[in-house]
């Protein structure tokens, strides 16, 4: 057994201000002091327990933040209003202008915007890399380099990060490690493989139920406290807080996670294969012959699959849509971007998420225009599921 952090989430314990099994949510802004004193303290982040205004901290969201922090056995962590607002922010407080970032060239559509086109306002360059050929990443780092940024597993590509070989390149060469783990909570914890910083769009699998966005940042208690530092802390400053309300409601969802992590998997393990059985040109990290499939059993924890997200390559984007709307239009599920909902979600990626990728650098990571990308639901029969996209396979001119 590696890590449990399914066991982490069941042991958390956090009661309401009447005995409530869940925890009291605290919707105010500000925050009463018996004495000037304390409120100093607490300004200067010296005051356990105390809280000072919510865009600092909000008790909600601690509750939310600390229970990321222990899935992921971090020491620490924060919540934010969106998964931009985490990416963004965790990246903004470990560079500084004129500083150098080694990147995945495969990563979220909105996460390459920020980096190959918004970062350049500040004079930070950001070298684009096949994230799985490990001598690249090594060949792109600088002297001013300070970060290695990667997903887990790349959105949409599906490709999977050497957590633990990236984190020997990091520290030997004195920058950090971030880690987007959106696609595979549970499945992956790279804080216990080697990663500095792990950042998650709560909106897909954790949420679970697509009612809202949000995002989370976990590390160390330094670095966490640096981002809310209120003179230079870049959450603090640039603001991007989540509602209590809806922390409140994230983590009952996440008290699932694991349940409904292993169903998407063991559905997109049979879709997966029954694609293969077809001849359709599929890409499942499950699969035996996919490039990250030994190193992904050597680096995810036991129980969770290999995950709900699903590539097939229907070539051209007419065949692409084709497919998407008869899948529609029969009940497959829904034409829609975005991920980990209990129903079925597909996209054609190079025309939606990844569309923010220049098509000259989409075709040089290998992604067809044909592409679709499923982010296969919790369906209870998925036999029958299979039938009904076969049909529409069928009916494709
Ligand atoms: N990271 C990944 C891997 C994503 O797929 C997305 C959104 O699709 C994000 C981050 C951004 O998250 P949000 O939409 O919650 O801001």
């Amino acid at each position: 057994m590696k890590y449990n952090p399914a066991k982490k989430i069941q042991d958390l314990e956090h009661f309401g201000e009447f005995g409530g099994v869940n925890p009291s949510i605290t919707d105010s802004a500000t925050y009463t002091f018996m004495q000037a004193g304390t409120m100093l303290d607490t300004f200067k982040g010296e005051a356990e327990g105390c809280f000072l205004y919510s865009r600092h901290w909000n008790p909600t969201n601690k509750y939310l933040a600390d229970a990321m922090a222990a899935m992921e056995g971090t020491e620490a962590g924060w919540v934010t209003a969106s998964g931009m607002g985490a990416i963004t922010c965790a990246i903004l407080q470990v560079v500084n202008a004129g500083d150098h970032i080694v990147s995945s060239m495969t990563t979220y559509g909105g996460t390459f915007a920020f980096l190959h086109n918004w970062l350049q306002k500040f004079n930070i360059e950001v070298s684009f890399v096949d994230i799985t050929d490990l001598d690249a990443v090594k060949a792109a780092i600088k002297p001013n380099t300070k970060l290695i940024y990667t997903e887990t597993m790349t959105n949409p590509l599906l490709q999977i990060s050497d957590v633990p070989e990236l984190s020997k390149i990091a520290k030997s060469n004195n920058c950090k490690l971030m880690v987007d783990n959106t696609f595979t909570p549970m499945i992956f914890t790279p804080a216990q493989l080697g990663a500095d910083i792990v950042v998650y769009s709560l909106t897909k699998f954790v949420n679970g139920k697509n009612d809202c966005v949000a995002g989370a940042i976990c590390g160390s208690a330094e670095y966490i406290n640096s981002l809310i530092d209120v003179n230079d802390g870049t959450s603090m400053l640039l603001g991007p807080v989540l509602d209590p309300l809806r922390s409140s409601s994230i983590l009952k969802n996440l008290y699932t996670l694991h349940i409904r992590m292993k169903q998407h998997s063991k559905n997109a393990e049979y879709l997966s294969a029954k694609f293969k059985e077809i001849g359709l040109k599929v890409g499942y990290p499950g699969l035996a012959e996919h490039k990250g499939y030994e190193l992904m059993k050597s680096m995810m924890n036991e129980d969770f699959g290999f995950g709900g997200m699903i590539t097939i390559d229907m070539e051209t984007s007419e065949k692409a849509n084709q497919l998407m709307e008869l899948m529609e239009e029969k009940g497959v599920g829904y034409l829609a971007v975005s991920l980990g909902y209990f129903k079925t979600l597909f996209s054609c990626s190079g025309k939606s998420t990844s569309s923010e990728v220049p098509k000259e650098i989409q075709e040089k990571m290998g992604m067809s225009e044909g592409l679709v990308r499923f982010s296969v639901g919790l369906d209870n029969d998925i036999e029958n599921t299979f039938d009904v996209i076969s049909e529409c396979i069928k009916e494709i001119k």
